[in-house]
């Protein structure tokens, strides 16, 4: 093998059996046969075309780093094909994995076995979309284009003469949950309840710490039949002032109510959502059954954070915060604006975890209600979600992936509806659930399981017609 480093962008799509584990194991084996992936795109869902009777396919692409000719690294993505079962019945029909080679340098090859650019492409919108994420700017081959030889990626994806709207970039939350569509139109709201198992906890008192295991079984049950879709277990308050648990301590707490709610039957269906920034607590929990990491420091306090949650496959809920409960309610300094400031230091957090290793599907965003904001900028951040989800001026980074708010019962809420007491906190906090709902927000992490799913139902009849 030449030491030469070519660049190849490789595009793949799947859609039989486990879509996700089929795609992420094609991702690990290439990584495995030293195709270094420099840049990967999100994973689109599409629906199928020139054959309709079909699944619908996930869709990505990635740019690698290889040393191997074109037609050697034929061979090596076809042999990944091989290896993870795909069988081709109809010719353009159901496959569980379909690797091919988009681009390869700025060559224009036309071999028997190997046409590159693919010759599909420029009529592919899941191919076209996913690479204009990753190189908007990128020329193809001008042999390839004589008559668009200048047009960068973009505006070829701009010019397809039919867009399919119901293409959409997914997340994973849970493995028997369907994937988040974030730019589906009709897409359901999903509720995480809330179950603290602290004894300072700022809004219940801690109470289930009190309870044996039996109790807060019960509680979980009783979170799933109002509806549910997501238990966020902590065992840590991050309230303004609260002092840190040591992982060890978090874990005492956290680890036998993990167990005992994945042990339930009635719980298969939902996602456990471990609230921590201790990777040790991640780890354990994840090994345990638990589904998604919300991480409040979006892994700045524990710097193996983002590489356990990459290594162990699992989703991370990135926060916006600044310093610690002790310091942020004094870090409220936003120059240019609190929406442009959170958009800025969390697209930080992004690139952080996609260096880690965690794939774009795995990631969800959150502005982080009452963290190092003061009554306005809390206020401003709800008014104003719609532009902090889509608005990639602020940044390119923050594109396609889902959102998460959190204004259950908190300080700001209780300010404006001059409610003392967090648990009777709840009309208020209905309103900035509407409100995150009509700004875009994929889930919202709530106390008053009962009365925001209502609140969910009734937004999301409102604001998320098909
Ligand atoms: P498609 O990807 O077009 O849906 P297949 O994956 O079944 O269909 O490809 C069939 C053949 O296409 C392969 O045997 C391969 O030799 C050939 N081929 C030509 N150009 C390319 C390319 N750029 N990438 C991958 N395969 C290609
Ligand atoms: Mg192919």
């Amino acid at each position: 093998m030449s030491d030469v480093s070519n660049k190849a962008v490789v595009a793949f799509g799947s859609n039989m059996g486990d879509r996700i584990a089929t795609i992420e194991a094609a991702l690990a084996a290439m990584k495995d046969k030293n195709l270094n992936i420099l840049r990967l795109s999100s994973l689109y869902e599409t629906k199928p075309m020139y054959y309709d009777d079909q699944d619908p396919f996930l869709n990505g692409v990635c740019q690698i780093e290889t040393s191997l000719e074109p037609l050697q690294l034929l061979d090596v993505l076809q042999s990944i094909e091989n290896d993870l079962g795909r069988r081709r019945v109809i010719d353009k029909g159901p496959r569980t994995m379909d690797l091919d080679i988009i681009l390869y340098n700025q060559e224009h090859i036309k071999h028997p076995r190997l046409e590159v650019p693919h010759k599909l492409m420029l009529e592919r919108e899941f191919v076209l979309r996913p690479l204009a994420d990753i190189l908007p700017y990128e020329h193809l081959p001008s042999s390839f284009t004589p008559t668009a030889a200048h047009r960068p990626i973009y505006q070829f994806l701009q010019a397809l003469p039919e867009k399919d709207i119901s293409m959409s970039p997914v997340t994973v939350i849970h493995r028997r949950m369907p994937l988040i569509r974030s730019h589906d139109s009709a897409r359901k709201t999903h509720v995480m309840a809330i179950l603290n198992i602290t004894p300072d906890s700022f809004s219940d008192g801690g109470v289930h710490s009190q309870k044996d295991l039996k109790t807060i079984k019960a509680t979980a049950k009783n979170f799933i039949d109002a509806g549910a879709d997501i238990i966020d277990i902590g065992g840590q308050s991050t309230r303004p002032r609260a002092d840190y648990l040591s992982a060890e301590e978090e874990l005492r707490r956290i680890l036998p109510v993990v167990q005992a709610i994945r042990s339930m039957e009635e719980a298969d269906d939902v996602a456990l959502s471990i609230d921590t920034f201790h990777s040790k607590v991640a780890r354990e929990t994840i090994l345990a059954g638990a589904d998604i990491i919300n991480d409040v420091s979006a892994g700045v306090h524990d710097k193996d954070m983002l590489s356990t949650v990459a290594e162990l496959g699992k989703t991370i809920i990135l926060m916006h915060m600044r310093g610690d409960a002790h310091t942020m309610m004094r870090l409220t300094d936003y120059p240019g604006g609190v929406v442009k400031g959170v958009a800025e230091e969390l697209s930080e957090r992004v690139q952080a975890a996609r260096a880690a290793g965690i794939f774009p599907w795995h990631i969800i965003l959150d502005p982080g209600l009452g963290f190092a904001k003061n009554q306005q900028q809390n206020l401003e951040l709800l008014r104003r979600l719609r532009e902090l989800r889509d608005n990639i001026e602020y940044s390119a980074w923050l594109k396609n992936y889902p959102w998460l708010t959190g204004p259950s019962r908190k300080g700001f809420v209780g300010k404006v509806t001059e409610v003392q007491e967090a648990p009777k906190r709840s009309y208020g906090t209905a309103a900035a659930v509407t409100a995150s709902i009509e700004g875009g927000a994929e889930i919202v992490r709530i106390h008053d399981v009962n009365e925001m799913v209502q609140v969910t139902k009734m937004a999301d009849a409102i604001y998320r017609s098909p």
